[in-house]
């Protein structure tokens, strides 16, 4: 019987598994990926062939391997994010004989995929970047900015606008690119956090794809192919609760070891009771996002549940570990492991949708969409 009823004793195992994985393997890199800004492409392939890209059979699983894999490094754990939202949508709306080689690699850790949404005239409203249709071939043009693993990753998710502006959410397409398609080109940025995966630009000159490397029907792209964006959002909220959860052990450890005044710093509600709220918090903000990988595993509606995790989770996990980090006193501003995970966490709050929007979604759930127009 496990503590948790979300968990079952094969999940646990799974978790235990993965967990010693990725503190052999990715936890020593953590600090130095920062600084180096690239993948060991091996070790995602290591991560792979242990069947920890993607295994979403239940979801739960991969909920749980997102966790242990963020407690290493929430950077390196973004390619199980990436793997685990563009994964689906292929497997939901490509064409089996287009995306299934691509399937493949993505599992075995020996493509990363990146998805392109954001544009350079709004993330929030995004969707404008040019997509014409000539015969057998649709033609891109434009930029997509922002874009996580712009760099590093071998194809793309990319949505563009195939109907008219004034159509709004109607008359977007999405499409599965590969990277190495005459006329992209890519940028990388000088990011605060996440570092390792990093982001960029992407930009497309006349590039040419076939018209079977569609996701979903045309126009239809973000009606259909957003919805995916539920599963990672309870996704990113385990991983930044992840991040919080090591965070607290450490402080909590620290708290007991370090004396001042004669006493543990532990003895001092002021350096106590933060903590202990946090824990509080942390706990109950990691079954919102189990309960709503739950509801997915049981086909039932979570977008509003999902956004909740994606508002909560990282301005928890940031508000967390910036306690923790002042727990530590002068020790926690040296650069190194708790700062890192701060820059880290706090691209979440606005990466794969802000709060605003999360809260705007939830209130449409709630009051009606034509109550709340935003
Ligand atoms: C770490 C990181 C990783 C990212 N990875 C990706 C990726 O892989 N792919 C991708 O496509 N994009 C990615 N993005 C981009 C991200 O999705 C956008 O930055 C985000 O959607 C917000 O868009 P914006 O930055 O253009 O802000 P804007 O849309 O210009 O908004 C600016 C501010 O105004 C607020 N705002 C906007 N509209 C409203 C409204 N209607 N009501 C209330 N407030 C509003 C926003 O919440 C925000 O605080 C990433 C961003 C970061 C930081």
């Amino acid at each position: 019987m496990t503590k948790n009823p979300y968990i079952t004793e094969d999940l646990e195992f799974l978790a235990e598994t993965a967990e010693k994985f990725a503190q052999k393997y990715i936890a020593p890199g953590f600090l130095e990926r920062d600084q180096s800004r690239v993948f060991d492409r091996d070790l995602v392939k290591k991560m792979g062939e242990m069947g920890f890209i993607a295994p979403e059979l239940p979801e739960l699983a991969a909920g749980i391997i997102h966790e242990a894999v963020a407690k290493a490094d929430l950077s390196f754990s973004y390619i199980n994010l990436l793997a685990s939202l563009n994964g689906q949508i292929l497997a939901e709306h490509g064409q089996p004989e287009v995306v299934e080689p691509w399937l493949k690699k993505l599992t075995a850790g020996e493509a990363i995929f990146s998805i392109a949404l954001t544009e350079p005239r709004g993330g929030s409203d995004a969707a404008r970047l040019k997509i014409e249709r000539d015969g057998d071939e649709y033609i891109i043009n434009g930029e997509k900015t922002s874009i996580s693993a712009a760099d590093q990753a071998d194809a793309s998710v990319v949505f563009g606008r195939t109907g008219a502006n004034e159509d709004g959410a109607h008359g977007v397409t999405a499409l599965l690119v590969p990277m190495n398609l005459s006329g992209i080109s890519t940028t990388r940025f000088d990011c605060h956090g996440q570092r390792a995966i990093g982001r960029g630009s992407i930009f497309f000159d006349n590039v040419r794809v076939p018209v079977n490397h569609r996701l979903g029907d045309e126009n239809k792209g973000f009606v259909q192919v957003m919805q995916g964006f539920d599963f990672s959002r309870a996704l990113i909220g385990l991983q930044v609760l992840a991040v919080a959860r090591v965070s607290l052990d450490e402080a909590w450890e620290y708290a007991a070891q370090r004396e001042a005044f004669g006493q543990p710093l532990s003895a001092f509600q002021g350096v106590s009771h933060p903590l202990a709220e946090y824990e509080t918090q942390v706990e109950a903000a990691r079954l919102l996002c189990l309960q709503t990988l739950w509801l997915k595993d049981n086909h039932l509606p979570h977008t509003s549940e999902a956004g909740m995790c994606k508002w909560w989770g990282p301005k928890l996990a940031y508000d967390v570990i910036h306690q923790c980090l002042l727990t530590f006193g002068h020790a926690g501003y040296d650069r190194g492991v708790m700062e890192q995970r701060m820059r880290d966490v706090l691209g979440f709050q606005i990466g794969d949708g802000t709060a605003q929007i999360m809260k705007t979604i939830i209130a449409r759930k709630k009051a009606g969409r034509k109550a709340v127009p935003a």
